[in-house]
């Protein structure tokens, strides 16, 4: 059971996940998977002020649609239950307390108005106010107070918070697996507050002390946490608990494409793409950002732009199944520097996986839309419009725009198409084409072919000019697969009724 791999993601329910936060838990999962570890899954809700309804449940549904599983965790249950911040209330005041008794803490009773009475006073300076060793005993507290006047504050009620004294002058010094040695002088450090008035403790008190009891053994979390990681090696000595310190492992960042900063939740629409994995609407403005579910990526694709967004196999290798991501995975493959999304590498992944879906699976998906056009198509028609255009798509919601033309016969003719390629004498072209379709004993697409382009040849036409202005009169445009794919597809009636209407319309 010693050295037994538990690895968690910790999310503050504070808003939707964004997908740098979904690669943090898959990142997580991997390293659990392949050592065969457990994967927790905590909510830190501590932080009441932030807390924003339903962002819990889609966190848990968000990791669920990648296929990322946990262990244990706040909707799976495990031995180390309640594994919401919120329901452990009772078990941080004692760790709090622990560290007053041993000179590690001490209580404070500023105000918030002395607080930002002294940020102004210090940014009138042009210095920033961090609460430390150098400044703390001009404060409020039980370290320039005597013992008298503390115990009676206590006792009349008044409001306090507990810090973490930091020390003179120490070095810090965190082993991260992806960064290497961090050094750090504690008197970079603030005071910060490990308990809050509201008699909750603060992110980094909770994080310390759930980590420990959790008996986690790697915490692989976002590069944003590296700051706060000497704060917690130190919290990790004065609660005596160094020894069973996990190992630390912070990913870098993720960057805008540009390579210009952080990706940030407020990017998402902004930038073209979704940062988020599903839809979410703001609970308070309403507000709806879009999601790569609901924006047609499968969630296999999802998860393979996201594992080389930071890691990398050391090959050439780009498509990776969760399976393969398991057996590849490694921490000493992850990069130290930061990694920019590419919103078209990403539509690349998703066609990929599109292409490794079986036809019957597009068309499934596909019918959806067809139905909801209001146009009724047998199921063998789909797949064979599926297997045709599969290739063109990104995306199973971009067929439509591809494939239209197979459930609905043109009602106009593409300008362009028309002003390029319908010459003086396409009419009578396709006029005797059309004979030729009519006269057609085997209506499937190779067949079709070879007859239509005996035709051609024996009179001697351009095949270019036939085919294009055949196109527009079947299609309305000169775009789609094989013609004679379509024209067989969508039977001869059908063919010859369009060639019909086109010769009546089509004007140059
Ligand atoms: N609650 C922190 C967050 O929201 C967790 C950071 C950590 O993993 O330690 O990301």
């Amino acid at each position: 059971m010693e050295n037994r791999i538990r690895v968690r993601f910790a999310p503050s329910p504070t808003g939707p996940l964004h997908i740098g936060g979904v690669r943090t838990a898959l990142y997580n999962y991997l390293f659990a998977q392949k050592l065969g570890g457990d994967f927790i899954l905590r909510i830190e809700d501590t932080d009441q002020a932030r807390f924003v309804p339903g962002a819990e449940e889609y966190i848990i549904e968000s990791l669920a649609w990648c296929g990322i599983k946990f262990s244990e965790g706040v909707h799976v249950g495990g031995p180390y239950a309640p594994y919401r911040q919120s329901e452990r209330k009772n078990i941080y005041r004692q760790y709090a307390d622990q560290l007053i008794e041993n000179g590690h803490a001490y209580y404070a009773f500023d105000t918030s108005e002395e607080l930002e009475a002294k940020r102004k006073e210090y940014d009138s300076k042009k210095q920033t106010f961090q609460y430390c060793p150098a400044n703390r005993d001009t404060m409020k507290n039980s370290l320039s107070m005597t013992d008298a006047e503390v115990k009676q504050k206590i006792e009349s009620g008044e409001h306090y918070v507990i810090r973490i004294k930091i020390p003179d002058h120490t070095t810090v010094i965190v082993n991260d697996l992806i960064r290497g040695k961090v050094i750090v002088d504690s008197s970079m450090l603030d005071d910060k507050v490990l308990f809050k008035s509201d008699g909750l403790p603060t992110y980094h008190l909770a994080n310390v002390v759930d980590d420990y009891l959790m008996k986690i053994s790697h915490v692989i979390r976002g590069e944003e946490w590296l700051p706060s990681a000497p704060l917690h090696v130190l919290l990790y000595r004065f609660l005596g608990w160094e020894n069973e310190m996990p190992f630390f492992a912070h990913v870098p960042l993720l960057l805008k494409p540009d390579g210009n900063g952080k990706l940030s939740k407020r990017d998402g629409d902004k930038l073209g793409f979704p940062v988020f994995p599903l839809r979410w609407t703001d609970p308070k403005t309403k507000d709806v950002s879009s999601g790569y579910r609901e924006s047609g990526y499968f969630p296999e694709a999802m998860v393979n732009i996201i594992a080389l967004l930071g890691w990398n196999p050391g090959t050439e290798q780009e498509l990776f199944s969760m399976e393969e991501l398991i057996q590849a995975f490694s921490l000493e493959r992850v990069g130290k520097s930061g990694s920019k999304f590419d919103p078209e590498k990403a539509k690349w992944f998703n066609h990929q996986y599109l292409l490794k879906k079986s036809d019957e699976e597009i068309a499934n998906l596909f019918s959806v839309i067809v139905k909801e056009k209001g146009i009724q198509a047998g199921h063998d028609q789909l797949v064979k419009i599926s297997h045709l255009a599969k290739e063109r798509i990104h995306f199973v919601s971009e067929l439509w725009a591809q494939t239209s033309f197979f459930f609905e016969a043109p009602k106009t003719f593409d300008e362009k198409a028309v002003k390029d390629k319908w010459k003086e004498t396409s009419s009578q072209l396709v006029a005797e084409a059309k004979d030729v379709i009519i006269g057609a004993a085997d209506f499937a697409a190779a067949p079709l072919k070879t007859t239509v382009s005996n035709f051609i040849q024996e009179k001697k036409y351009s095949m270019g000019l036939v085919m294009n202005a055949l196109r527009i009169a079947i299609v309305g445009a000169s775009l789609g697969p094989d013609l004679f794919e379509i024209i067989s597809l969508i039977g001869k009636e059908e063919t010859i009724r369009r060639i019909d209407f086109a010769l009546a319309n089509i004007r140059k």
